[in-house]
Parts: structure tokens; sequence; C-alpha cells
């Protein structure tokens, strides 16, 4: 039997206060997006330092409504990242576009830079970066390269609210970025999600586009636009609102906790632990280890569940999904092995605010333990 508690993979952090707050909204009756909305629009407005921000239901609508908003559709092409979570692809395909799929750096499981170029063409029109687990995509290069050939970026921001490159905040580079609010993210609101972007005109498009494309004009509600309702209720503004205001703490806190990690999983030869070039920092919305490839990763995850632990896959290698196989038939293996390797040997392990130290220590303690008695069998 495991002696350790129960670690499931992700709990989200709801502390007493975040649930007054969502109780004030309720006995207020005011459910629909609000003043608590306003509020953390404002408040993501500060913290990044940028011009706009547009709460929408969640993370997939953000980036489906800035698609729709450029116009982006039938003959056109999206460059994207072969490993992400779906969405980032499936957007592209939502709009009746192309993913033009690229694979991912071998160490950093962000989309390779040097493999971009060769897949830019006439038909492209965007780029959509992913800040894969919460570390920044090399978005530097991806400017430069977007500026030269006239293309649009679309930061997939989702796992990285608070992380930097060169200090400065992903979400802040592209032309508009992503941020989501589902329970697996720092903070949450169940669902939800926010578009950041510099752009004013776009800004103002995608606030008439979440609301049934309503502007206001004299005082009167214009129907202006073909919209979406993909709004935010304001109590589930109010819930991600009341986290927001410790984010700092909370990704301080949970870069200790990767600290951890790193000091007890360092001698396992079967485990590469993750990268962070020296100008970056992590978020750690995900702690995403690599096994080599002779190791059976599905196995380890049923091991670290019987221990009590959960665990799972990163993300998907998304050429490798059934609707993916069907539309482009790709030889994933061949042509994005960097992600096909994570999709298969790639495991998440527990880190969140509502771990301790000693509990990151028992996860760690038990992989090692799981590695002696797997290496024993092999050498007996
Ligand atoms: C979570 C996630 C999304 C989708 O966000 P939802 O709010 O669940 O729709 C998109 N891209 C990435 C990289 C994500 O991790």
């Amino acid at each position: 039997m495991s002696n350790i508690k129960n670690i499931p993979l992700m709990i989200p952090d709801i502390q007493p206060q975040d649930i007054e707050a969502v109780v004030k909204v309720l006995q207020s009756g005011m459910l629909i997006q609000g003043v608590n909305v306003d509020n953390l629009e404002i408040a993501i407005q500060n913290y990044l330092s940028v011009k706009n921000a547009i709460a929408v239901s969640n993370g997939t609508a953000t980036m489906h409504l800035v698609l729709h908003a450029w116009g982006i559709g039938k003959g056109d092409e999206v460059i994207v990242p072969a490993l992400s979570y779906v969405a980032t692809a499936n957007v592209v395909e939502l709009v009746g576009a192309t993913s033009v799929f690229i694979d991912v750096d071998e160490n950093t499981f962000t989309i390779d830079i040097q493999k971009i170029e060769a897949a830019i063409g006439p038909k492209t029109k965007a780029i959509i970066p992913v800040h894969e687990f919460g570390l920044c995509a090399n978005i530097e290069p991806i400017i430069e390269l977007a500026k030269k050939y006239n293309l649009l970026v679309l930061e997939d921001a989702a796992c990285a609210l608070g992380a930097t490159s060169n200090g400065k905040f992903a979400g802040t580079f592209g032309d508009a970025a992503s941020f989501s609010f589902h329970p697996r993210k720092a903070i949450t609101s169940g669902e939800g999600g926010m578009i950041v972007t510099n752009n004013d005109t776009l800004a103002k498009q995608l606030r008439a586009l979440r609301n049934h494309g309503i502007e206001m004009e004299s005082g009167k509600m214009e129907f202006n636009f073909a919209g979406f309702n993909y709004r935010m209720t304001d109590f589930q503004a109010a819930l991600v609102l009341s986290q927001f205001h410790r984010i700092e703490a909370t990704l301080t806190y949970k870069r200790e906790l990767a600290e951890i990690y790193y000091a007890n999983l360092n001698n396992i030869s079967d485990i590469v632990l993750p990268h962070v070039p020296e100008k970056m920092e992590h978020t750690w919305q995900s702690f995403h280890i690599l096994f080599s490839d002779s190791v059976d990763r599905d196995s380890w995850i049923k091991d670290l569940k019987l221990k009590g632990i959960g665990t799972n896959y990163g993300a998907q290698c998304i050429p490798a999904q059934r609707y993916y196989i069907d539309k482009y038939n790709l030889d994933y293996k061949t042509l994005f092995p960097n992600a096909y390797r994570a999709y298969t040997k790639g495991l998440v392990l527990p880190l969140y605010e509502k771990l301790s130290k000693e509990d990151i220590k028992s996860v760690a303690v038990e992989i090692q333990k799981i590695d002696e008695a797997k290496n024993t069998l092999i050498s007996l």
C-alpha cells in the first residue's frame, strides 16, 4: 500500500475570499458580463502593460475570435506547432483555414524557429506560437520573421500568464495574445479566457464580436456584425480576479516547488528534466519531464497512480489525432519527431499551490523508487 497521501495532477487553489467574491456577485443578481469583467480586464491590462484586455468565455474562444476578426479563412494558411493542446489547431480549422504544422524544439518543446521560414508561402497569413507548458516560445525571432513576411502573430499564452522572455511578459510580443482560465491553469474562472492586444481597432471589433456584434452608438445598441456570444459571466470574473491579486506570490511559490523536482530528480538517467533558457522565466503550468525512448511511459503513469500520484502526458502531437490524420495524412513520426516524442514519452508531474514542499519531495521520492525497481527488474 501507498504510504503517501493522494496527490492528483491538479487542484485549483480556491480560497475563502475567492468564494466570497463569487457569492457577492450571485447575491447582487447581476450575473452576466459587468463590473467584475471590467475590473478583471483592467487588472490584466495593468499587469501586462497592454492597451486592451478583452475577457471571453474560454481560451479556445479567444483564439477563434481573433482569427475570425482578422478575416482568416478558406484558402489561408496558419502556422502552428505540431505539439500543443489540440485547440491551437482546432481554431484554425474552425475558421476554414489550413493548419501548417511545424515541429517543436527538442529541448524546450516550443515551435522550432529554424523550421518556420521554409513553411511560409503566399497563402500564409499568421503564426500561432504556443508558450508551451508555461515557457515562452523563442518569441523575438518569431516576431522578426513575421515582420519580414507581413504575417500576424497570435500568441497562445493559455498557460503562460506571468511567463517572461528577456524580462518582457508572454502575451505582449504579438499582434494579439490569448490566455485561458481553465482549472488546469494558474488562476481559474472555471471556464474563461482573455485576449490582449495593443491594437485599439482590433480590440473594439473583438468587444463587439464577443457580444452578438453589438456596438453602442449615441447610447443606442447597434448590431454591426454577425457576432458570437463569447461573454464571460460576472461571477466567473470575480472568481479569477480574486485569485489574480496573488499571482506573483503563486508564481514564486511554484518556482520554488519546481526547484525541489530539479534537486531530487537530476540523477535519474532515463528522465530529462525541463530546460529553461537563461533569458526566460517559466510559470510551471506544467512540469514536463521526458523519458528515454526505451521507457514505457504509460506504465509509469499506472505505477504512479497506484501510489496515489496523478500524472498525464503533457500535450498532443496534433497531426497524430484522428481529425488531422483524416484531413492531412501527414507522416507525423518522421515530420515531427520531437512533438511525437513529447506526446509518447512526456509526463507532467503535479505542481500547484495546494501542494506543500514535502508533497513535491514525496512525489520525487516515489519516482526514484519506481525507477530503482524498474532498473532492478531489468538487471535481474
Ligand atoms: C488550455 C489551453 C488551451 C484552451 O483553453 P480553454 O480555456 O480550455 O479553451 C489552448 N491552448 C493551450 C496551449 C492550452 O494549454
